[in-house]
């Protein structure tokens, strides 16, 4: 049986060149007594934009832990997959994000619903979560309610799950179930009723991925309250741990935060509540490494510089296109963004300070950053180029990245010195 380690990252890996730089992150908090497994995750949606295939994550992640000499577990993650896109993933992933989204609000049978209910009825009145000081009211109107609501989602997770065990052999894969992208968040409660729907499926899932409170936009800081924050996020680890012991979940369940890289507000209050209940957690940082090549180019300067700043440029210009699907998770607020007269202007250091999130830095643009992270695609439409370029300043756009994942994510989050 393939088990997930206590902590683990998804390092994503847009354009395939940083494998290394990110693995010597992992292998540097090793050094500090933090041992982290790696995973590379890609989306369907990331896939395509790129032009690239499963199998190339699969071999970038073989061939960096290979010569590196890394002897750990690592896992490839079909991120985000359904019932639609799974396929195409199932022989080069061992692990799978099956993203229940498009199915949370289609009811499920009526016999179904009733069945789930009747199973459920001794936690009617108040869910006590053993151990704790945690009580929550419920009733029967309100676990109906969740039933309607997720109950068909937790039986797609299940037929998502089938389809891949039916090739790949039950326990030599990750699960994960991920429902972080809608627009309300799931209450511990909901949690709760969710992980008996996973549980009553028989689904081994390993890490889980609620929606929280606040704004997890990409590539910036937590907007929220991070102390609202905390208080949900120990609710829902208390409710996790109680839920695995109660319907007999994998011990090393955990929680999955989604979109998380560069949430430096909340990761002092992760790092003690997992270190006050002795708790894993799984970070997603992907696409925050596509931001540190551009900011490794701009560094460079010369042809690297004006690349940058021709990608800032037409991203500018096709501002609403690239935006488009990533609503939910960006908030640009336009008359931030620094005109193409001014960045003509800039030289290396003024360009890379301004994209690089170094909070508290005077230089540092949060609307610039969220517009260039979702402007990868204007990269992959000049790969050739783009690649010769990433390899003629490799060190120092290596240097970028793993600063990044290492000095900023990894010891903010396990308070490495
Ligand atoms: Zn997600």
């Amino acid at each position: 049986m393939k088990i997930l380690g206590k902590y683990s990252i998804g390092l994503g890996d847009r354009f395939g060149h940083q494998g290394s730089s990110q693995l010597k992150a992992i292998i540097a908090a090793s050094e500090k007594g933090i041992e982290i497994t790696p995973v590379w995750n890609k989306s369907n949606r990331e896939h395509n934009t790129i032009g690239t295939q499963p199998e190339d994550v699969r071999i970038e992640a073989d061939s960096v832990t290979k010569s590196a000499g890394f002897n750990k577990p690592y896992f490839v993650d079909a991120d985000h997959i359904n019932l639609d896109t799974v396929d195409r993933f199932i022989e080069s992933s061992d692990f799978f994000t099956i993203d229940v989204v498009s199915y949370i609000g289609i009811r499920a049978s009526d016999e179904e619903i009733a069945q789930f209910l009747s199973g459920v009825e001794k936690y009617t009145g108040e869910l006590k979560i053993a151990g704790t000081k945690l009580l929550f009211k419920t009733s029967k109107k309100q676990i109906k309610q969740i039933a309607e609501k997720y109950l068909f989602a937790a039986k797609k997770a299940w037929d998502i799950y089938r389809k891949i065990e039916k090739v790949k052999g039950n326990g030599s894969f990750i699960t994960e179930v991920s429902m972080d992208e809608v627009a309300q968040p799931q209450t511990p409660v909901e949690l709760f009723f969710i992980l008996r729907m996973l549980a009553g499926e028989n689904l081994p899932v390993q890490t889980i991925a609620p929606k929280f409170s606040g704004r997890f936009n990409k590539g910036v800081d937590y907007s929220g309250d991070p102390l609202l924050f905390a208080s949900e996020f120990e609710s829902d680890l208390l409710v996790i741990d109680y839920a695995v012991k109660e319907f007999g979940l994998p011990g090393n369940l955990k929680m999955s935060i989604h979109s998380g890289s560069d949430k430096f507000a909340i990761y002092p209050h992760i790092g003690s509540i997992i270190k006050k209940y002795d708790k894993g957690i799984h970070l997603k940082t992907a696409g925050t490494t596509w931001l540190e090549e551009v900011i490794g180019l701009a560094e460079s300067g010369g042809e690297g510089l004006d690349f940058a700043r021709e990608i800032y440029i037409t991203s500018l210009e096709k501002i609403e296109e690239l935006c488009a699907p990533y609503v939910d998770v960006i908030d640009i607020r336009v008359s931030s963004l620094p005109s193409k007269q001014e960045v003509y202007g800039w030289n290396s250091n003024k360009f890379s300070d301004s994209l690089k999130h170094t909070p508290g830095s005077s230089d540092y643009n949060p609307d610039m950053r969220q517009l260039v992270h979702v402007a990868y695609k204007l990269a992959a439409i000049q790969k050739k180029n783009y690649f010769r370029l990433l390899e003629t300043n490799e060190q120092t756009v290596s240097k970028c990245v793993y600063e990044n994942i290492f000095n900023r994510h990894i010891c903010r989050l396990f308070d490495i010195k």
